[in-house]
């Protein structure tokens, strides 16, 4: 049985034809799965019953489970516990703007960077998704809120350049007319600087937002916090972004989560302000999640906004991020830990 939820356009007309039907069926089935959202071959009502029932013989239409909805009562956040088919849970928070919904979706069953903020990475990796799982979760979250959603952050659980061809196919499928028609310029894709898939991205040339987890302006200090820092260091992780902009056109955005005592000082402020100037970024700052046995702690607000203004003053734009979803267990992972825990007290 093959899963044909996870089939672009083209994969579906080859699939079409080696089953012995006509190509055009694979834009028809494709609608029905992508943008429809149906679940099951019957609901495709122009398609012949004989099609319908060889698609049922050989194919399954793959989809996700919400487990658990947490809403925020502050600001309308919903953080989704989202179950795999194979009982794996990944996360998924809508967060609305004035300009629409933005979805932040997970990219892996867990983590192999181990950034020592970051709970997702606690139960190291399990496994990647596929790039319908990832375009599940927009799928699975519409159905649940009965509303549209119209941006797509990867900054959920996961590496995404580390799961880089279920990454950049899941962009195709949910860009395709066809399907959920989301521009790639309404889609950002985070990363914690995996250089050689960052200039792979820019090949690519799908006009997506790159975000890059940047966090430190020292390698030394970065090496503290980020491993990934052992393996690339920021001179090659800034040189990567300046190919990105040049050969995408697009402004790369930065981000660096403010920790007390640890990097949110004049003089970091100063030394990202020099590091970043003249290139087309931005600056995204973010109060650290006090998660991990409260080893991180937070700035203070003065000291984020002496961080920010410092950036603003040497030419180099940055904005505080809003905190969406305070009331509820927004860190990323974390829902998913406790999901893990119970498991573990039923065994
Ligand atoms: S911050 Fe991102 S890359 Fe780092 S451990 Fe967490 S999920 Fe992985």
């Amino acid at each position: 049985m093959v899963n044909i939820t996870d089939y672009t356009i083209e994969e579906l007309e080859e699939y079409i034809l080696s089953i012995g039907e006509k190509k055009f069926h694979a834009k028809q089935i494709f609608k029905w799965i992508h943008r429809v959202g149906v679940d099951s071959f019957d609901e495709m009502t122009d398609i012949s019953k004989s099609l319908r029932e060889k698609l049922k013989e050989n194919a399954y239409i793959m989809r996700l489970e919400v487990l658990q909805c947490q809403v925020s009562k502050k600001d309308g956040t919903h953080k989704f516990l989202i179950k795999l088919s194979d009982n794996n849970a990944v996360e998924s928070v809508v967060m609305r703007y004035h300009h629409g919904n933005t979805i932040c979706v997970s990219s892996q069953v867990g983590c192999k960077m181990g950034c020592k903020f970051c709970a997702s990475t606690k139960n190291g990796w399990r496994r990647h998704l596929l790039a319908s799982e990832i375009e599940g979760q927009i799928i699975a979250a519409e159905k649940y809120m009965n509303e549209k959603i119209s941006n797509i952050v990867y900054m959920g659980i996961g590496e995404p350049l580390d799961n880089y061809d279920n990454v950049v196919k899941s962009v195709k499928l949910i860009n395709c007319p066809e399907g959920l028609g989301i521009g790639a310029r309404h889609i950002s894709i985070s990363t914690c600087g995996l250089v050689d898939n960052i200039r792979r991205l820019a090949d690519e040339k799908l006009q997506a937002t790159l975000s890059i987890s940047l966090h430190a302006v020292t390698d030394e200090k970065r090496k503290e916090i980020m491993p990934i820092a052992n393996k690339y260091s920021i001179k090659e992780l800034l040189d990567a972004c300046t190919y990105y902009i040049m050969v995408t056109g697009r402004r790369i955005s930065f981000e660096f989560a403010l920790i007390a005592g640890v990097n949110d000082d004049e003089e970091t402020a100063r030394a990202l302000a020099k590091l970043l100037r003249g290139m087309i970024a931005h600056v995204n700052l973010i109060p650290v999640n006090e998660i991990v046995n409260g080893q991180f702690k937070k700035s203070k607000p003065q000291d984020v906004d002496r961080f920010m203004g410092i950036l603003n003053s040497s030419g180099v734009v940055a904005t505080v991020r809003r905190e969406l979803g305070s009331d509820i267990d927004a860190a990323c992972g974390q829902l998913r830990q406790k999901y893990l825990d119970e498991q573990e007290n039923n065994k």
